[in-house]
């Protein structure tokens, strides 16, 4: 199949454009690079020893994207290009409302125009708000406490999806609500390459190790929780994109939601210590008050994938911190060094 992958040189795309390439398929690459380096995308394509079609246009301007995309052939669709700072979506909603939604309608619009009946879309574990289980299925309710507009534009984004496919049968498609991505590619040649501070876990313990900032903030420390700190999925982003492919792969008219996760919790202190373990580098961090938001824990039922989509999440957080410190440690300054 020849593949557009929306955001596709961004931490998930790039990884995902390398394993559709492993598995015999044609990428086409649509891309803004206002978050994401052509690099990535040169270096997936050394490490495939495969050449990747990039087209650079902004989803959100439909005109752009048409334009952009005049000429080329695709089969089915991944969407992952999106705004994606939770902190940033609090201070800056209507950007996010705008860009992550008018992006997907735009690319449905566009697939419709094309006869394209296949999308895979970026979700998130964060469109089931609060939860009300100890660990989350798909059948558990979407779009309840749900605490910021990020987290809403995914919520709204499948929504949009099923109306466009009710409205539509042939159209296919899967939403995948991913927990908590970390690692890199085991060769360190391509990772996560956060701008500015970086907001999430695993790459702010990444660049404690090496040196970028003095120590990690643990925010909160009287969760319900094994250790008092939060506690989340983490998913190996090698995992996370052979789960795309076996997405794809698996697609059939109508709309079907899968979570990709481990199943396994790890709290932030556990984090820190496989990150040790697994590199042999002290992480000081102090312990400060919860961000506001946060919660206690979230936890994948990762059985539906698992049994329906054939496909799960085989490599362990110590393999995480392992290639999540091959990546950083060879590239300090990511992508732009
Ligand atoms: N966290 C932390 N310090 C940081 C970043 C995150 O203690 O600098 C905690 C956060 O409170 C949560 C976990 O690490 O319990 C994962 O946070 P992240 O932002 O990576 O993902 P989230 O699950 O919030 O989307």
């Amino acid at each position: 199949m020849r593949v557009l992958l929306t955001g596709g040189a961004g931490y998930i795309g790039s990884h995902t454009a390398l394993v559709l390439l492993e598995h015999g398929h044609e990428v086409l690459v649509l891309d803004d690079f206002s978050n994401s380096s052509i690099e990535a995308i040169r270096r997936v394509e050394q490490l495939a020893s495969a050449s990747i079609a990039v087209v650079r246009a902004d989803l959100a301007d439909l005109e752009a994207a048409r334009t952009a995309l005049e000429g080329e052939r695709f089969d089915a669709v991944i969407h992952l290009a999106g705004l994606k700072a939770v902190g940033e979506s609090t201070e800056q909603p209507t950007r996010y409302y705008r860009t992550n939604l008018v992006s997907t309608l735009n690319l449905l619009e566009m697939m419709r125009e094309r006869a394209v009946t296949s999308l895979v879309f970026s979700s998130s574990a964060t469109v089931y708000g609060t939860p009300q289980t100890r660990t989350l299925a798909e059948d558990h309710p979407v779009g309840q406490g749900i605490t910021n507009p990020y987290g809403f534009t995914k919520a709204m984004n499948e929504q949009i999806i099923r109306d466009a496919q009710a409205a539509w049968p042939e159209f296919g498609a899967v939403l995948l609500r991913y927990f908590n991505p970390v690692g890199a590619h085991p060769s360190g040649r391509i990772g996560e390459d956060p701008s500015g501070i970086p907001n999430n876990l695993m790459p702010f313990i990444s660049q404690v190790a090496v040196g970028r900032r003095e120590k990690l903030m643990v925010f909160g420390s009287d969760y319900p929780t094994v250790d008092g700190t939060g506690v989340r999925d983490y998913i190996h982003v090698m995992d996370l994109a052979e789960g795309h492919v076996a997405a794809l792969e698996h697609i059939a008219a109508g709309v079907a939601a899968y979570n990709l996760g481990t199943g396994r919790g790890s709290s932030v202190l556990e984090v820190v210590r496989a990150f040790e373990g697994a590199t042999g580098i002290a992480v000081p961090y102090e312990i400060v008050a919860a961000r506001a938001g946060d919660l206690a824990e979230a936890v994948a039922d990762p059985r539906l994938a698992n049994n329906e989509l054939g496909w799960q999440a085989s490599r362990s957080l110590d393999e995480a911190c392992r290639d999540s410190w091959a990546w950083q440690s060879a590239n300090p300054s990511g992508f732009d060094a």
